[in-house]
């Protein structure tokens, strides 16, 4: 018997990165995966999953999605997008597309595919946040860490709403996690192997997380076994924020 053997999860950003790693992990331990990104070429190699070409800004799509897939039980919401810079550096357009990329994506999701768990009496959702959040400020992060707090809040407001009625929501929080979006971002600084230095020194561990590592919380979460857990917070960073 697997953890979530029976299960029904839809990942959005399943494309590359962590979502990837969750809906790797997820199907190898039982549940039936629905596969969701907007780049559909990154989908390509997934094997044990159903693909599906989302794109988590678009209401209508996402209405879409839910209608065809009433049996999701489990949504992982892991879209997320990273704005580098201050309040200074983030004109009203980028603050607008944070917001849309990282919130208001969850907000269209969450309000697409909860009423079919709420039907059941059961579901479970995860929402991708980060330790610059809430959690911890971190310097050149503005708009990422305003809209992951939203994430934070937002997750609690729903487990509190829906406590009593089977659903359990929670944030996984990670530290700096290797990815091909981090590789991108170390390549835009100029400086690739000075930002990589930068990025460990700041590691209490000396080292990036893996995607693996924050799929086995999301597993975990997902699983029965997390049944009396909701409306909580997971870091999972290495001790950055410790
Ligand atoms: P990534 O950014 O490398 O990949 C993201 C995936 O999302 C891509 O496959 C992309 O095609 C897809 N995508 C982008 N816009 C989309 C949209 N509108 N609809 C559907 N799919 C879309 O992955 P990552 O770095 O592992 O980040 C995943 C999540 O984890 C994000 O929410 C991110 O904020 C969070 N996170 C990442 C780190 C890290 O260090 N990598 C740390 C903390 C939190």
């Amino acid at each position: 018997m697997s953890a979530l053997d029976g299960k029904v999860a839809l990942v959005t950003a399943a494309g590359q990165g962590i979502g990837r790693a969750i809906a790797e992990t997820f199907a190898a331990a039982g549940a039936k995966v629905i596969a969701a990104d907007i780049n559909a070429d990154a989908l390509d190699s997934l094997q044990g999953v159903e693909r599906l070409r989302l794109d988590a800004t678009d209401p209508k799509a996402i209405a879409a999605a839910a209608r065809a897939h009433g049996d999701v039980g489990i949504l992982v919401n892991a879209v997320g997008f990273v704005h580098a810079g201050t309040i200074l550096d983030c004109d009203p357009e980028a603050w607008d597309a944070s917001i849309r990329i990282n919130v208001t994506s969850m907000y269209h999701t969450i309000r697409a595919f909860l009423p079919a768990m709420l039907e059941r009496g059961t579901g479970v959702i995860l929402n991708i946040s980060s330790v610059a959040s809430s959690i911890k400020g971190v310097p050149n992060r503005f708009a990422y860490s305003a809209t992951k707090a939203a994430v934070n809040g937002l997750t609690k407001s729903i487990a509190a709403d829906f406590v009593g009625q089977g659903i359990r929501c929670n944030a996984i929080c990670p530290g700096t996690v290797e990815s091909p979006s981090l590789q991108d971002r170390l390549r835009a600084t100029g400086n690739y192997e000075q930002a990589l230095a930068d990025f460990r020194a700041r590691q209490p561990m000396g080292r990036l997380g893996h995607p693996e590592e924050v799929a086995a919380m999301a597993r975990y979460l997902a699983s029965d076994e997390a049944a009396f857990t909701t409306g909580q917070t997971y870091i999972i960073d290495g001790g950055w924020a410790n």
